[in-house]
């Protein structure tokens, strides 16, 4: 008997077998640990052995001499579910690496509402009107696994969605039977696979809602340990009071605070990102809180005059009224029409805009920051898409880490898999590990680079050799495979 376990301990190790082999690639590994020679063997959806593997023989062999083998990225900030349905194959994130979007950031989220009256703009970001479809969460899951994506998804369960699905005027705060109608839908959509609770607190669909209505609804996930992840109240003036806001709402609810693309949009602010940074520490010192970040100086979203006052220099990408106006820059029509931008703005909404608002430094500075993640924070459906959509990630391996030497390619390579799922409490994720979900990229590490510029958003980014999702892989050499293996990913653990 002793000898019959001994040999199935050893297969288990060390499988004579498995369906893929990455050979002679350079393991980074997620951990923020040095890049190491090794192979990386694959069997269904799993790694089943990293190491000096020529005896392991495989169905498929890949060969990575001199390539960086990675955890696939993690986009923690994505817009991304309407896309992940209307778009499965995802080509934007997959030609990127990344493996798994985090969506329903912001406050917006395609689930749990069904459409009774036209959106406000802001929920263009995820889709049309029809595309609210899902009166619940498991709705949404259903339909999604129906026809699964390219990429694995998180999701989060949108405050300004919640609002709209119970109440008739959002310009006032929730009451208290409305409150208990969001916190019953919000129930349901962590049972059905939520990961947590997400605001976007300078949108007219959410500023109404005070502090303790967002306590109230957040501590719905006190007990499952979801996320809250906020778009605070205010990046322009009162930034601090804004982050203080955040924190008191996770003590308050007890529950782990994310602030979404942390930046300083005002040149009241810009230098202070240290000063940001250090109050981001002295929350950590008592409570959870984590921070995402995208590699830009510019913003986008919708039209809203509120950024058009304060921006360097705004960029319309879509207008309902003007959609000849798309691409051109908001002083120059101001100037043809002989009125203020901000009039200019007022008369080309509903639509949507890149705005130059923040300082490169400090943008550096939080990218450095050794716990914030990255998130692209890219609109899907944007006729002239911000550069974040295709180069987030390539952006900062090959600008930010090769040419510029922020920090090392192995930490970037942690921000982007390991630190980013442990923020969001994936288990055997963004890890190159036996064990771990087969989540891989193979990437030339002096070659990758992103090629989307604010002129040509939509060119590819380069490097990325292979992108495999669950032990498929469905990207490969510059190409789509077809395949399509993603899954709903959960928040399992809590940091
Ligand atoms: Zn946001």
């Amino acid at each position: 008997m002793a000898d019959w376990r001994n040999i199935m301990d050893i297969s288990a190790e060390q499988p004579t077998r498995c369906d893929v082999i990455i050979r002679g690639g350079m393991v980074i590994d997620g951990t923020g640990a040095p890049r190491r020679s090794a192979d990386v063997a694959v069997s269904e959806d799993r790694i089943v052995a990293v190491g000096e593997l020529s005896a392991i023989a495989a169905d498929h062999e890949v060969l990575a001499e001199g390539a960086v083998v990675a955890p696939g990225f993690i986009d923690v900030h994505t817009h991304d579910d309407g896309a992940l349905l209307a778009q499965p194959e995802m080509t934007p994130k997959i030609s990127q690496g990344v493996t798994t979007v985090i969506a329903g950031n912001c406050g917006f989220s395609l689930a749990p509402l069904r459409l009774r009256a036209p959106l406000a703009q802001e929920f263009r970001y995820l889709g049309e009107d029809s595309d609210y479809r899902f009166d619940t969460m498991a709705a949404y899951v259903a339909a999604f696994e129906a026809a699964p994506p390219t990429v694995n998804a998180a999701l989060l369960v949108g405050h300004s969605t919640l609002r709209a699905a119970t109440m008739d005027d959002l310009d006032r705060p929730a009451s208290d039977r409305e409150i208990a109608s969001m916190r019953a839908l919000l129930r349901e959509a962590m049972d059905s696979g939520a990961s947590g609770f997400s605001t976007g607190l300078e949108y007219p669909t959410n500023r109404a809602a005070t502090t303790a209505e967002i306590v109230a609804v957040a501590e719905e996930m006190a007990a499952t340990g979801g996320i809250y992840t906020t778009h605070y109240r205010d990046y322009v003036y009162d930034i601090d009071g804004a982050m203080e806001e955040a924190f008191e709402i996770g003590r308050r609810a007890g529950v782990q605070v994310h602030l979404s693309h942390h930046q300083l949009d005002s040149v009241d602010l810009h230098g202070r990102a240290d000063q940001t940074l250090r109050r981001i520490d002295r929350a950590r010192a008592g409570q959870s809180v984590s921070l995402d970040v995208y590699p830009y100086t510019a913003g986008g979203g919708a039209i809203m005059e509120e950024f058009v006052a304060v921006a360097k220099k705004v960029v319309i990408t879509r207008s309902a009224t003007r959609p000849d106006c798309a691409g051109r820059d908001l002083s120059e029509i101001a100037r043809d029409w002989g009125c203020s931008p901000l009039e200019a703005a007022g008369r080309l909404k509903p639509g949507g805009a890149i705005y130059f608002l923040q300082d490169e430094e400090d943008m550096r500075r939080i990218l450095s920051y050794r716990h914030t993640s990255i998130g692209s924070d890219s609109l899907p459906f944007e006729p002239i898409p911000h550069p974040r959509l295709w180069g987030t990630f390539p952006r900062v391996l090959g600008h930010y880490a090769r040419d510029l030497g922020l920090f090392t390619m192995e930490e970037a390579v942690h921000r982007m898999t390991g630190l980013a799922a442990a923020q969001f409490g994936f288990v055997d994720r963004g890890v190159v590990r036996p064990g771990a979900y087969a989540d891989l990229v193979v990437f030339d590490a002096e070659r990758v680079i992103d090629r989307a510029t604010y002129e040509e958003p939509e060119r590819r980014s380069e490097g990325i050799v292979l992108v495999m999702v669950n032990g498929i892989p469905v990207w490969r050499n510059g190409m789509a495979t077809g395949e399509r293996s993603g899954r709903i990913v959960r928040r399992e653990l809590r940091i």
